[in-house]
């Protein structure tokens, strides 16, 4: 038994086309699925689209804009018609508005909740019927240390943030008869565009991540690629519901 084989499999990650979730998604493409990536940006996809594909695998993009319901049913719609079948769901596209909670409008709040956590709902209830009707499957949502801490400039992140793993706690529940697994993973500090954007708007934030994670650096995105394998395949085939940290050990100490 292989518990990391993901041949004959279907993995959709939004967002796949940089970051951690393409990191993510040549975690599961190495053990053998189909990849389809989903994100705006099509250079950087065709960028992302170049590394899977050196690596050997077999992988599409579709564009969407996961704010708009109709842009989530059509990338299940179009990787279903594109691979036959959705077996793997990462919800990990994401932004952030970096602003002191009586100076965030309402457009800026809606616009963080709509892209981090009712993308994640809609994309996860329109890969619902195929993975029922495939007897299973396995969706990971994308939270992050924010779902356990707090931070002045972080209200409306770290709302959807801690709402992706109650959302990912309540889905499992929902889910289990189905053989659906739900998980969230909670990255530490990555380096990724969003992160470099962070770096120039806050002073020391470099140097004061590498002091405060006991494993003294920073995550890189190929760092999220073993957690993707783990919750994507047969290894994980009992564990729900959780959240685990990929943090260097952030999470864990004063
Ligand atoms: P990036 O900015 O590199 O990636 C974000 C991705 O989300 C992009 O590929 C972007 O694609 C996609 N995206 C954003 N908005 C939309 C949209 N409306 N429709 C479709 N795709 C969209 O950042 P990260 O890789 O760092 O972030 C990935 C996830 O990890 C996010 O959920 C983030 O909150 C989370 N995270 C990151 C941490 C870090 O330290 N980097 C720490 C903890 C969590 P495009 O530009 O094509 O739209």
């Amino acid at each position: 038994m292989n518990l990391f084989d993901l041949k004959g499999k279907v993995a959709v990650v939004t967002g796949g086309n940089g970051g951690i979730g393409l990191g993510m998604a040549r975690g599961i493409a190495s053990c053998g699925a189909s990849i389809v990536i989903a994100g705006r940006d099509r250079d950087k996809a065709a960028t992302a689209l170049t590394a899977l594909h050196e690596m050997g695998a077999d992988a599409g993009f579709i564009a969407a804009d996961i704010t708009q319901k109709a842009d989530c049913l059509a990338l299940i719609a179009g990787a279903e018609a594109l691979y036959g079948r959705v077996d793997i769901l990462v919800n990990n596209a994401g932004t952030s508005v970096r602003k002191m909670p009586q100076d965030l409008s309402e457009d800026e709040w809606h616009h963080v909740l709509d892209t981090n956590l009712t993308s994640a709902f809609l994309c996860s209830q329109a890969a619902y019927p195929a993975m029922v009707r495939q007897g299973g499957g396995k969706m990971i949502n994308v939270g992050s240390m924010m779902s356990l801490f707090g931070a002045p400039y972080a209200t409306a992140y770290a709302s959807s943030k801690g709402g992706i793993v109650q959302m990912s706690r309540a889905m499992a529940t929902a889910w289990a008869k189905d053989n659906i697994q739900v998980n969230a993973v909670l990255p530490g500090w990555i380096d990724t565009d969003l992160t470099r954007r962070a770096r120039q708007q806050v002073d020391g934030l470099q140097n004061s991540v590498e002091k405060r994670t006991p494993q003294g650096r920073w995550g890189t995105a190929d760092d999220m690629a073993g957690v993707a394998a783990f919750l994507a395949g047969p290894a994980s085939d009992f564990v729900t519901g959780a959240a685990i940290p990929v943090d260097g050990g952030f999470s864990v100490a004063m």
